[in-house]
């Protein structure tokens, strides 16, 4: 199958209101530009150097999303551009994108972190370090940024229960959020979960927004 073949195939089992980011990492322009032909508009990288070629050599309407891990001193190259920052797990690092958003004349949308996965190397806060972040003065007087809503991976396994309680763990995140620091904020919508081998669960645990990459452009044997 194509790409173009496997992006229609995953874009018509998404219910309406759930974005499809296609991870491009590591992927050459020409694959990019085959699931632009086909329609896609939203593509997730992961390193900021190869996200600036990328945007670079590309149409300019493309929404770029930041998924991977962001290094402060990296946030100036895509500022500039960045539609999405999905992976924001310090307020350090907030800072730094509201300085650069600023420089750029932006409101750069960002999502927060949650560490969700059983597995230890994986970023992202727990609940209280995301109220300590929401509840200081330095993000409170932040008016460069906006947060949109949050992100987590799940642990890589076979087990679906498990899958699924962390899931239902984000989302839960996602709702106390909502209610206590973001209740009159409707940009606030956002849960970015789900990739390749696990989006189908993420959907039916309330993703707004899967991050699709090997089974979009991992062509194998026809
Ligand atoms: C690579 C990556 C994805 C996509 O993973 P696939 O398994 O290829 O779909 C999604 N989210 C993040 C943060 C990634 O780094």
């Amino acid at each position: 199958m194509s790409i173009t073949d496997r992006i229609d195939q995953i874009a018509k089992t998404l219910p309406v209101g759930v974005k499809l980011i296609a991870v491009s990492k590591t992927k050459p322009v020409e694959a990019i530009e085959e699931a632009y032909r086909w329609g896609q508009r939203r593509f997730g990288e992961s390193r900021v150097q190869e996200l600036v070629e990328k945007y670079n050599l590309l149409p300019k309407n493309i929404e770029w999303h930041m998924i991977g891990h962001l290094q402060s001193n990296k946030v100036k190259y895509i500022a500039p551009f960045v539609s999405l920052i999905h992976a924001v797990d310090s307020l350090s690092l907030l800072e730094v994108i509201d300085k650069e958003a600023e420089k750029s004349g932006r409101v750069i949308d960002c999502l927060l972190q949650f560490h969700i996965a059983k597995e230890e190397t994986k970023f992202g806060l727990n609940c209280e370090e995301a109220a300590e972040l929401l509840l200081n003065e330095s993000y409170v007087r932040m008016s460069h940024i906006r947060i949109v809503g949050v992100m987590g991976m799940a642990t890589y396994t076979e087990n679906v229960e498990q899958i699924r309680q962390e899931f239902g763990h984000l989302r839960e995140m996602f709702e106390n959020l909502k209610a206590d620091y973001f209740k009159d904020v409707p940009a606030f919508k956002e849960l970015s979960m789900g990739m390749s081998g696990d989006y189908r669960i993420a959907v039916e645990e309330g993703s707004t927004m899967v991050r699709i990459g090997s089974s979009i452009f991992d062509v194998r044997g026809g």
